[in-house]
C-alpha cells in the first residue's frame, strides 16, 4: 500500500507544536507494518536538514496566481525512521509558513507533481493533516486523479477562513467549493471545510472527539458539516514516543522508591517544604483559558486548604492569567510553585516527581499530557472530555470528574487525595495501571491502517 502524508510540519527538521511529533512517529509506526509511506512538507529556509544529504529529484513550473512558479522537489531520508521525505522549495511562497498562499500553493503543487507523476511513484492514498493541507483533495478531484484521500484533524479550531481569492490564485472555480452560507456574505473560504467535504475520510484524534465535533458544543461551526460526513468520521488515539522520554524512566517494580527520590529532589529545587508524605500535584500545558480549564484550576487552588497540598504549574500563554497563579505563588510559596516557561526536561521531572496531574482542560481532542504522565506512575485526575475519556479509566488508571468547574475539580482532588493516604493499596494497584498502559504508536498505526484498507476498498 502506498500512502503519501502531507504536513506543514516535521519533526526533526522543523517543529511548531504536537503535529510535528505525529508526523515524525506515525509513518514510521506504519512503515514497520508494512506500508509505503512517504511525506512532504515545504522547504523552509528555518529547516533544520542537520546531516541529511538532499537529493534534488525534479524542477518544475507552477502556475499561482497567473505567474509561472518554480518548484524544486529534494528527497531525504528522516534521520530517525528512514522514511523518505520529499521537500517542495520555492522561495516566493514556501521559504517560510504565511496562511494563506504558503498552503494553497503547497497543495497545488504536490497535486500538480503527482499529475505529472515526477515522483514516478504514485500513491493510493494521500493522508492530510489539518487546514494546511485540505485543499489537496478538492484539487485531486478537479484534476481527476484517482488517489484516495484521508483527512486527520488535529485541531478543529483552526479553520483557515480567507478571502475566496485563493481560489482563483488556485485556478478553481468558486462554484468547486463547500461555502457555509455564513460565509457566502463575508466572501470566505474556509480551508479546513474544504477538506471535510471533499476527502473520503476524515480522522480526529480520538474516539470520543470524533462524536463530540458533531455536536454545537465542540463543532467550531463545522458541525453540521460534519454531521454529513458521519459513518466516515472515525477517532484514533496518538500515541506517545518512547525515545523521548527522560533517561529516568520509572520502572515498575521500584516506581515508588524511584518517584520518593524524584519528588524531594524537586521539592527542593523549587522551594516547596521537602516533604514526601505530601501529596504533590502537577499541572502542564498550555496557558490557554479557552481550553486548558486554567480558570477552574484557579478557582480550585483559590478555595482549597493549600496547606496539605502542593502544586506545581508549568505552562506558557495568556500573560494575565500567569500574573493570577503568580500571585499565589508568592503568597504561598512553600505550596504553590509556579513556573512560565516552555522547557521540555522539566516538564519530565515533574512528570517523574508528582503523585497527581491536574487536566482540567474543557475540550481536548487528544491529550498527551495523561498518557506521558501515566508512564511516569502519575495519575491523572482529569475533565471528563475527548481523548481522556478514551485514555483515562475513572478509578481505574486516573480520576474523571464531570461538571466543568472549579467545585467538582476540588471534590476530584480532594477524593484522590483521601484515597492516596487512606487506601495506599488500591492507589499502588491504580499505578500499576497507569504504568503498564500501551500508549505506543504501534497500536495507532494499526487503526489508521484498518482505515486506509477501509477506504481504499471499491465502493
Ligand atoms: P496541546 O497539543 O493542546 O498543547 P497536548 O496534551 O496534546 O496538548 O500536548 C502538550 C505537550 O506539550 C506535552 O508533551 C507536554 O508535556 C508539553 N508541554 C506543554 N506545556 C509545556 C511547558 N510549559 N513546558 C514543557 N512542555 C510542555
Amino acid at each position: 500500500m502506498k500512502v503519501l502524508f502531507v504536513v506543514w510540519e516535521l519533526d526533526p527538521f522543523i517543529k511548531v507544536g504536537g503535529l510535528g511529533d505525529v508526523a515524525e512517529a506515525l509513518p514510521q509506526a506504519l512503515q514497520s507494518l508494512g506500508v509505503d509511506i512517504r511525506i512532504a512538507i515545504p522547504f523552509y529556509k528555518a529547516l533544520k536538514l542537520k546531516r541529511c544529504r538532499k537529493k534534488l529529484i525534479k524542477r518544475f513550473n507552477l502556475k499561482y496566481a497567473e505567474k509561472v512558479e518554480e518548484v524544486e522537489v529534494y528527497e531525504v531520508e528522516h534521520p530517525l525512521s528512514k522514511v523518505p521525505v520529499y521537500l517542495l522549495r520555492n522561495s516566493k511562497y514556501l521559504d517560510t509558513p504565511v496562511f494563506p498562499d504558503t498552503f494553497a500553493f503547497f497543495n497545488k503543487a504536490i497535486v500538480s507533481m503527482l499529475v505529472a507523476n515526477y515522483l514516478k511513484w504514485m500513491p493510493e492514498i494521500i493522508h492530510c493533516n489539518d487546514l494546511h493541507t485540505s485543499l489537496i483533495p478538492l484539487l485531486l478531484k478537479e484534476n481527476k486523479l484517482p488517489i484516495k484521500t484521508m483527512l486527520t484533524i488535529h485541531n478543529l479550531t483552526y479553520q483557515g477562513r480567507t478571502s475566496l481569492d485563493i481560489l482563483d490564485k488556485i485556478g478553481i472555480a468558486k462554484s468547486k467549493c463547500q461555502i457555509v452560507h455564513w460565509e457566502i456574505e463575508s466572501r470566505k473560504i474556509n480551508f479546513l471545510l474544504e477538506g471535510i467535504a471533499h476527502a473520503d475520510i476524515i480522522t480526529t484524534v480520538s474516539p470520543t472527539y470524533a462524536k463530540e465535533i458533531l455536536t454545537e458544543e465542540y463543532g467550531a461551526g463545522l458541525e453540521e458539516v460534519l454531521r454529513a460526513k458521519e459513518g466516515r468520521i472515525f477517532g484514533v488515539l496518538n500515541g506517545i514516543e518512547d525515545h523521548k522520554r527522560e533517561a529516568r524512566l520509572l520502572a515498575k517494580d521500584a516506581w515508588e522508591e524511584e518517584k520518593k527520590k524524584n519528588k524531594l529532589s524537586l521539592q527542593k529545587k523549587l522551594g516547596l517544604k521537602v516533604d514526601a508524605s505530601i501529596p504533590l500535584f502537577a499541572f502542564i500545558g498550555r496557558f490557554d483559558p479557552k481550553q486548558k480549564g486554567i480558570d477552574i484550576l484557579h478557582k480550585m487552588l483559590r478555595t482549597i486548604d493549600l496547606a496539605g497540598y502542593e502544586f506545581i504549574i508549568l505552562g506558557k500563554g495568556d500573560s494575565e492569567w500567569e500574573e493570577r497563579f503568580q500571585w499565589l505563588d508568592t503568597f504561598f510559596p512553600k505550596n504553590v510553585a509556579c513556573a512560565f516557561v516552555f522547557n521540555d526536561r522539566f516538564a519530565h521531572r515533574i512528570y517523574a516527581a508528582s503523585d497527581f496531574i491536574l487536566i482540567p482542560s474543557k475540550f481536548e481532542p487528544c491529550g498527551l499530557i495523561q498518557m506521558i504522565a501515566m508512564s511516569y506512575g502519575t495519575l491523572p485526575i482529569a475533565h471528563r472530555t475527548g481523548g481522556l475519556i478514551d485514555s483515562v479509566k475513572n478509578g481505574h488508571n486516573g480520576f474523571l470528574f464531570n461538571n466543568y468547574s472549579g467545585e467538582t475539580l476540588r471534590d476530584a482532588v480532594e477524593k484522590a487525595v483521601h484515597m492516596w493516604w487512606h487506601e495506599r493499596g488500591k492507589y499502588k494497584e491504580m499505578v500499576g495501571n497507569a504504568l503498564s498502559a500501551d500508549w505506543s504508536w504501534d497500536r495507532s498505526a494499526k487503526e489508521y491502517l484498518r482505515l486506509y484498507e477501509e477506504v481504499l476498498k471499491p465502493i
